[in-house]
Parts: structure tokens; C-alpha cells; sequence
């Protein structure tokens, strides 16, 4: 992309609503823009975060063989008064009523709905396991919307929800659904930790929050530092072997690890002193296992081996897209702007013309350009005929892991800069030896 023809309006002047730093950066740096109270438009740059996000979600979920659909954002609230959440669900919830009178809702989340889809398809065990995932934009009417998509009233989530014959078949599913999620935080630079939480009007007894910790997270937590250790990294596992499954359960949930929620003193004071840590952290994902509290209220029951009816083990399980942005511009930033992490970066590496219009600066940065699209990279390329300080500036704050700098002098001698976003460190080489450096 070139930077004279993209939209990326980015503000000048520091934002006076923002409280903290990712939702500064994320309106500075021209990603999104209020539309409304806990409501948002994604700006293309933002909107192709968002997009990376969910591709890295897509992926890492079908790995595990969990199947992606799309439900309705606008719901009836028949569904939800057979399970007796209409009413239980309280005012997070938007209700609206068409033109008939009848009562509609925004979907806040969509147990009801997945159960619906499942119980008029699925009348067997042989059809089972099964879990059906979908990424979709829910409403949630906050009382105090804030921190921009960290707490938003719309946002967007990934909700997934698993259907198994037993309950020992359901936990293998919570543990599936851990192992992708560790995968997938990992993969845009996070680390994730799950902590044990509350179930809260979801239901349900086991239930894992995936942590990021940042001082401005909402929720205090308390842990065993020793569970910073742990990353997944590039382990094969295979999604099948329960025992496999469970071992990674086992390994990231024995040290002692809970939000406020759930946060028991005496347990925590057997962790030895110097290990025990309280911080506060942003929750961007959180599994469920309920059991059949769904399934009984609804009558999504299959029939067993036996030609016995019984109602289906189900779980869900959720990832704050849209807060990930915040969270992870929260955990990667600096003084100058975002650091994006490789795996969600909007663009590969820009490209900063220093003279635009000298014809030699010209031509190596339009050879640059086509060689990263050629490698299949997505470069952005700043043609604008700008101050260089308003450049650099623009560039730092965007947060692009690689920035290459192209100047009359450099041209003259056949080289370039290469820049790393994060260490700051330069070095000049050809162009292509910075073109390999990057692919
Ligand atoms: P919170 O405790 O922050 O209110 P929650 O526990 O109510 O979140 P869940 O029902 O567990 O949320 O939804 C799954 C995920 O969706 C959360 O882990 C979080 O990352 C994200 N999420 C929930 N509410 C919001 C919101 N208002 N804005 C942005 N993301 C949200
Ligand atoms: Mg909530
Ligand atoms: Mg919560
Ligand atoms: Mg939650």
C-alpha cells in the first residue's frame, strides 16, 4: 500500500477521552473512531489488525478440528426464555422490539442459539463430538463502557461451543479448547495465563480465565511467578490424545493461579513468599465447561448406544477479539508509539522515502515495494512528500515491526536502513540483503 493513497488519519493532538495508553494509540494512531459510547468503526488499519486477529483464531481453531458458522446477531427472545435467561440475564442485555411487537435482543452470547441448531440436527451419538465455533459481533449494554475496545458495548467475540456424549468427553473438550488458546495467544505475542474464575451468569463449575497482565487490566489477580515460566512454543500435539490434552491442562493449571473472583488466602499463602505475586490483568478469553444446564432446558438430548435419550455435555468458550487489540497495544508499546508483534502486524515493513521525487530514492523504494509484494509481504510504502521528522513520527507511532529508510546519500552508495522497531537498532545494507532479512 502507498501511504498517499491509504486512509490513515492520524491525530495530531493527543486524545482527551483516552485513559489509557492502547486506547490513545489506537485513536492517535487512526484505528479505529467512537461512533458511540462503547461503540466503534474500524479505519482500514485497524480493521486489518482486527482481520489478522481473527485469522490467527480461525486457524489455530480449526487445528482442532472445531467447525466455523456464523449466527444472527439479532435474536428472538423466545429461545432465551426456555432457558430462563430472558429475565436472568439483566440490563447488559439489549432488548428491542420489531414491528410486530414481538421481543428481540442483541446477542450478548449465543448458548441458546448453537443449542437450538444443534438439538433440531443432531439425534445421535455417532454424530458427536462436534463443537461449532463462530466470530461475531455481540452487544453487551455496559454500565461504564471504557478503555475503547478493551470495554466496549459492541464488540467482537469468538464464541465456541462443544456438544459430547459424557462428561469425561466435555472435559476433553475444556482441555482441547485451553491447548488452542494458548496457541493462539502465543501466536500475536501474548502471554496469556489461565487463572481459575467465576462462572458468572454463563453457569457452570469449571472454568479457566486467560489473563494478560498489564496494570491497567481490570482485574486483580494472584500467582505463583513460576507460572510466567510456561510458554506452549511449537510443540506438535495431537487434538485427539486426550492424555496429551490433559498433561498440558495439568502443567499450566497446577500452579496456584485466580483472579479476585475466586482468590482464596490460605491456599495462596502455602506458595512460597518470594513466588507469590498480585498484579491486575485484562481477561481476553475465558472456557467454560456447564455440563447439561443448556441441553436439559432446551431438550437437546441424543440417543445413546442403548436407544437411551440423554441430554448432551456442552461447554463454551470465548476470546475478546476486539479487546485483544487494546490488550496487546497494552503489552507492546513504547513512548513513541505501538510495537506491533510480527503475527498481527497491519503491514510486514514500511518503506520511508526520504526524498520523494529524486529519482533515485524513487526507483529503489519502488524495487523494495515490488520485491516484498513478490515475496507475498505486505509493505507500506510512505510516497508522501512530507517533513522527514512527520514520517518518522508517523511510522514509529503505526508500530510496524521493520521500518526501511531510503535517502539520497544511502542511494549514492548502494545501501539502505534497516530498522527494528522494538530494539531501535539500525544498520545499513543492500537493498538486498534487507529485503532477505525481512522475508
Ligand atoms: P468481563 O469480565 O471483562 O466483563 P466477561 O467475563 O463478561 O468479560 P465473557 O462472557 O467471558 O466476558 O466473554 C468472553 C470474552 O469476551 C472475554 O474474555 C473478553 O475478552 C471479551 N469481552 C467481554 N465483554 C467485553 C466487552 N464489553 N468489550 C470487549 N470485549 C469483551
Ligand atoms: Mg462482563
Ligand atoms: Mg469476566
Ligand atoms: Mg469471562
Amino acid at each position: 500500500m502507498r501511504m498517499s493513497r491509504y486512509f490513515l488519519p492520524v491525530l495530531k493532538e493527543t486524545p482527551r477521552e483516552a485513559q489509557i495508553v492502547s486506547h490513545r494509540l489506537m485513536l492517535q494512531a487512526g484505528l479505529i473512531k467512537q461512533a458511540s459510547a462503547g461503540i466503534y468503526s474500524w479505519l482500514p488499519m485497524g480493521y486489518k489488525v482486527l482481520r489478522r486477529i481473527e485469522q490467527i483464531v480461525h486457524e489455530e481453531q480449526a487445528r482442532a478440528g472445531h467447525l466455523a458458522m456464523l449466527m444472527p446477531t439479532m435474536q428472538s427472545a423466545d429461545l432465551w426464555r426456555e432457558s430462563g435467561r430472558y429475565d436472568a440475564y439483566g440490563d447488559e442485555m439489549l432488548r428491542v422490539k420489531d414491528r410486530g411487537g414481538r421481543d428481540m435482543l442483541f446477542t450478548p452470547t449465543a448458548e441458546e442459539l448453537v443449542t437450538d441448531v444443534f438439538r433440531a440436527n443432531v439425534n445421535s451419538y455417532k454424530d458427536l463430538p462436534l463443537t461449532l465455533y463462530q466470530i461475531q459481533w455481540k452487544f453487551r449494554d455496559e454500565v461504564r463502557p471504557r478503555f475503547g475496545v478493551m470495554r466496549g458495548r459492541e464488540f467482537l467475540m469468538k464464541d465456541g461451543y462443544n456438544f459430547d456424549l459424557t462428561k469425561e468427553d466435555a472435559l476433553h473438550a475444556y482441555n482441547r479448547h485451553l491447548v488452542t488458546y494458548l496457541r493462539t495467544y502465543e501466536r500475536m505475542g501474548l502471554q496469556a495465563i489461565p487463572m481459575r474464575a467465576d462462572s458468572g451468569p454463563i453457569g457452570g463449575d469449571d472454568t479457566h480465565e486467560f489473563l494478560v497482565l498489564a496494570e491497567t487490566g481490570e482485574s486483580e489477580v494472584f500467582y505463583d511467578s513460576q507460572i510466567t515460566d510456561l510458554t506452549f512454543g511449537d510443540r506438535e500435539i495431537d487434538f485427539d490424545d486426550r492424555a496429551a490434552c490433559q498433561a498440558v491442562m495439568d502443567e499450566f493449571t497446577s500452579r496456584y493461579a485466580r483472579t479476585d473472583e475466586t482468590h482464596d488466602a490460605a491456599l495462596f499463602a502455602e506458595v512460597p513468599e518470594e513466588r507469590r505475586r498480585t498484579a491486575r490483568g485484562i481477561e481476553v478469553g475465558q472456557i467454560f465447561y456447564f455440563g447439561t444446564k443448556y441441553s436439559e432446558a432446551l431438550g437437546a438430548t441424543v440417543q445413546t448406544r442403548d436407544g437411551d435419550s440423554v441430554p448432551v455435555h456442552m461447554g463454551s468458550h470465548g476470546i475478546g477479539v476486539s479487546r485483544l487489540l487494546g490488550a496487546i497495544i497494552e503489552a507492546s508499546h513504547d513512548d513513541k508509539g505501538i510495537i506491533w508483534p510480527e503475527g498481527v502486524t497491519p503491514f510486514h515493513v514500511g518503506i520511508l522515502n526520504m526524498r520523494v521525487g529524486d529519482a533515485g530514492c524513487d526507483s529503489v523504494c519502488d524495487d523494495l515495494y515490488a520485491q516484498f509484494q513478490t515475496a507475498g509481504l505486505d509493505p507500506l510504502y510512505d510516497d508522501r512528500d512530507e517533513r522527514a521528522g512527520a514520517k518518522f513520527g508517523t511510522m514509529d507511532m503505526i508500530g510496524l515491526p521493520w521500518r526501511i529508510t531510503v535517502g539520497p546519500r544511502g542511494v549514492k552508495n548502494g545501501v539502505v536502513e534497516l530498522t527494528c522497531r522494538r530494539t531501535g537498532e539500525a544498520e545499513e545494507m543492500s537493498v538486498s540483503d534487507a529485503v532477505a532479512r525481512i522475508k
